[in-house]
């Protein structure tokens, strides 16, 4: 039959239980595994068939069953424990959570933070890989902290795809579709008491997306679909999937994301305070901000630095593919109509995101979030390095090292991570409440010894032999619906081995991940794989972007490596990665490899989750992993450097890789005492969790983002209230008047320009200003210094020159006296940039001259 409409009909609960609904539809449940228990306890079977989600199990849950366990004081006990655990989460004493504590005067405040993927659980399809990982981890730990929160994102109807490896190692992507009615979610309603449904203008029609509400602990994430009834057939397939389609179909999820985004917060009532862009996908959002402004009577540049103070753009991949730029063609099409919404010709609305592609100018969705946001942020300090080069053209004049892009470096959620065995082990050893301590470093340093190595190793050994149990059973489904005979899938029993060395790799396929480098020296790898003294076995989980040739291709490579006779049951390769098959990997496996070309890697995290659960990394110094590596928790392959020549870098960094596994893994792994505990891997093992489980926490990266961007931003934004952008117009003013003064400004300078000095000694450095229409305070003059590094000089010193006078001439003197504080060569140079009180950083407006 055609489905016209279809509802999901939950059993009668009994009375004595039926907050389980509630509970359901609160993935709380997701990182509380006591709170899954009370479910999948209750139907192990059916839990495995609805893919862990409780709603969806409910509605398929036989009445019986639940009236059982409503008799059953062992049920009824952990039930009511749960209950209260949860009814005390959702509604804390002020006193109980870190925000509140630390600032009680901003609770009522609102950070609204924006994705397009959010990865919560394996039930809920809506992410692809680590920046969705990332947001859901965000969003969790936003709630644990007690931040006034709130995600916007898409509920996508099929979300991202479910990969199916055929025969020959083909990648098939299928699409299942979400219900909603079995999704922990509920239409979102405003305070008209009415579902939310907003609108945005898309070319020649309006279209419509209705809001959900997502509960994620006490953070509600709204979440957007146009599969509804106004929008034409075409329109409601427009949030479908998770980047499927063309270019016409991501421009117009993100102008739903980020236009309708700001609008289905306005139709809730809800006011941020605080805006945070998580990837370029959203930066739409500022120009409906703009446009809400420009309506309320500034102008655009007025508005403009209105919304900058208090928004937060986080860039996460220096790959241009993950850079989205539409061409001009296309926002002529999508935005005819909007520029003189924000008082702006087509020229002026281009330039603000204008981007020289090789394939000519665009419109580039990073630009526009670098240009409408006061500040920006890597995902690691490595990657802020590479951000501040690659994005070095915004801001002409300005050193590399001063480009305003921070860092804060990833890291991962941890009850979301933690394997069962290994919480209850540092229960056991370290603290029984020792999640108040996760970002705690002194915590770890001083108790982590405490941890016999025999326990970890038991329940590290619970978690391969839980792997293995796991490959066999996903090996054995896929080769089933491939048609192998019986006799084929009992060579999936026990495939791995839990005495072996087991290594993990697990991520996208983009290519520039390079999965296949370890195949690179097949004879190096046949006798690493083939001692039968020290069995070695490689698991390889990932899914390539469904038009990504290249990356398919590799997935094709290793699936037949995994079927060949030779490298059966030494390679293995597991199909659909996800949340799920995710949390066996990054506890079950005994290394976690990761090699992908420096340093296009901007954090990556799952190598965290590994190091949280005790093992140890062996990557390629890159991403988060240039921080984390001590030496002593794991292994750096090749070397710290850039290279011009892939193939050169690739050989390299191989052969680094074999005789890392050669001379140090294997030889360390396998030389156990006699019952069989490798001592010397033991204190790999704890030293990976000691410095990774606090600093690459997410508690420590909420904090870090809280502390550095959210709370300045709201309270700059307090004061633009107060003030009614009296401040931020009259900045729009000066800085238009700036840069029309600005090719006036000539700049002579008058100083050493070469010698030398004893340590202790000054050399004295005057500079003169002559500008238009522009006053002394208005400028900031620098004499800025630094090492020479051949023939360039690395500006690490920038020091304010002292205004003296202004000249008969009508130039302005500036003084400084150089005293270095080190013997060595140094250049130096003086240099003018525009300078307000008001500035949110002080190279914002890209304006300089040098002497
Ligand atoms: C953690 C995670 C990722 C991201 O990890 P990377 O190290 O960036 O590859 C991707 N996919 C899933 C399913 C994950 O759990």
């Amino acid at each position: 039959m055609k489905v016209y409409g279809r509802i999901t009909v939950f059993p009668i609960m009994p009375a004595r239980i039926n907050r389980l609904y509630e509970l359901a539809y609160n993935v709380w449940w997701s990182w509380h595994p006591e709170a899954r228990a009370l479910y999948s306890s209750l139907d192990p079977a059916l839990w495995e068939q609805v893919s862990h989600n409780p709603v969806h199990f409910l509605s398929q849950l036989q009445p019986q069953t639940l009236e059982r366990a409503a008799q059953d004081s062992e049920y009824l006990e952990r039930y009511d424990s749960v209950i209260r655990d949860f009814d005390h989460y959702i509604h804390p004493q002020p006193s109980e959570t870190w925000f509140s504590t630390t600032y009680p005067e901003l609770t009522n405040k609102t950070i609204a933070y924006f994705s397009a993927e959010f990865g919560l659980h394996e039930s809920l399809p809506i992410y692809s890989g680590g920046l969705g990982i990332l947001s859901g981890d965000h969003c969790k730990e936003a709630s644990d902290l007690g931040l006034p929160f709130v995600g916007v994102g898409f509920l996508y109807p099929q979300g991202y795809f479910t990969q199916q490896v055929n025969r020959s190692g083909i990648q098939e992507a299928s699409y299942d579709k979400l219900h909603f009615s079995e999704v922990p979610a509920v239409p979102a309603i405003g305070p008209d008491g009415n579902e939310v449904v907003i609108s945005v203008e898309l070319p020649g029609r309006r279209i419509y997306a209705k809001v959900w509400k997502l509960m994620v602990g006490r953070v509600p994430l709204y979440l957007m679909d146009t599969d509804i009834q106004p929008n034409a057939p075409a329109d409601r397939e427009l949030s479908a999937r998770l980047y499927g389609g063309d270019n016409e179909m991501r421009i117009s999820q993100e102008i739903v994301l980020g236009i309708g985004g700001v609008r289905a917060l306005r139709a809730l009532g809800i006011n941020p305070s605080a805006w945070h862009l998580n990837e370029g996908h959203a930066a739409f959002l500022s120009l409906e901000r703009c446009r809400e402004l420009v309506a309320a009577g500034l102008s655009f540049n007025e508005a403009r630095e209105v919304i900058k103070t208090n928004s937060l753009f986080t860039t996460h991949t220096p790959v241009p593919a993950g850079n989205d730029a539409f061409s001009f063609d296309l926002i002529d099409k999508y935005f005819n109509t909007y520029w003189g919404q924000l008082g702006l010709s087509r020229e002026q609305f281009l330039d603000i995101a204008r981007e020289d592609k090789s394939w000519g100018p665009s419109f580039g969705m990073t630009v526009l979030a670098l240009k409408l946001t006061g500040h920006h942020n890597g995902v690691s300090a490595l990657h802020g390095d590479v951000s501040r080069k690659m994005w070095q053209f915004l801001w002409p004049g300005l050193d590399k090292s001063e480009v305003p892009i921070g860092s804060i470096t990833n890291g991962i959620h941890t009850f979301s991570w933690i394997a069962p065995e290994l919480n209850e082990l540092y229960g056991r050893f370290l603290d029984p409440d020792w999640g108040k301590y996760v970002d705690d470093q002194a915590f770890w340093d001083s108790h982590i010894q405490n941890i016999p190595d025999r326990e970890l190793w038991k329940a590290h050994h619970q978690r391969k032999l839980a792997l293995a149990e796991y490959t066999t059973r996903r090996l054995q489904q896929q080769h089933l619906r491939l048609g192998e005979g019986d006799r084929q899938l009992a060579e999936f029993e026990g495939m791995l081995n839990p005495n072996a060395l087991i290594l993990g790799f697990a991520r996208r396929f983009a290519t520039y991940k390079r999965a296949t480098l370890i195949f690179r020296n097949l004879d190096r790898l046949r006798r690493i794989l083939n001692d039968p003294e020290r069995p070695v076995q490689i698991v390889f989980a990932g899914k390539a972007h469904p038009a990504d040739e290249p990356g398919k291709a590799l997935i094709e490579y290793i699936y037949k490596m995994s079927r060949s006779e030779e490298f059966k049951g030494k390679i293995i390769f597991l199909e659909n990665y996800d949340i799920d098959m995710a949390r066996y990997l990054v506890s079950g496996t005994d290394v976690w490899l990761n090699n992908p070309i420096r340093p296009y890697e901007a954090s990556g995290t799952s190598g965290q989750k590994a190091a949280l659960n005790g093992q140890p990394n062996c990557s390629i110094l890159d991403g988060w992993w240039a921080e984390g590596y001590n030496g002593k928790n794991g292994w750096a392959i090749g070397e710290e450097r850039d290279y011009h020549d892939q193939e050169a870098q690739a050989e390299d960094d191989s052969n680094s890789l074999y005789q890392i596994l050669e001379n140090e893994i294997i030889p360390t792994f396998f030389e156990q005492d006699s019952n069989g505990v490798p001592h010397q891997w033991m204190s790999y093992m704890k030293e990976a969790i000691r410095t990774c489980a606090p600093q690459f926490s997410m508690r420590r990266m909420v904090k870090d983002y809280t502390n550095t961007y959210y709370v300045p931003e709201i309270r700059h934004n307090i004061q633009i209230e107060e003030n009614h952008y009296e401040q931020e117009r009259q900045l729009a003013d000066w800085k238009e008047r700036v840069s029309r003064a600005w090719s006036s400004l000539e700049l002579y300078v008058d100083g050493r320009r070469e010698g030398q000095l004893s340590l202790g000694e000054s050399l004295d450095v005057h500079a003169w200003v002559r500008v238009n229409e522009l006053d002394p305070n208005d400028l900031r003059v620098e004499l800025v210094y630094g090492e020479t590094q051949e023939e360039v000089a690395i500006p690490t010193h920038a020091l304010p020159m002292q205004y003296v006078k202004s000249e008969n001439d009508g130039s302005y003197r500036y003084d400084i006296q150089l005293k270095p504080d080190e013997s060595g060569s140094i250049a130096y140079n003086i240099r003018v940039i525009p300078s307000h009180p008001s500035l949110t950083d002080k190279y914002e407006m890209g304006l300089i001259r040098w002497a």
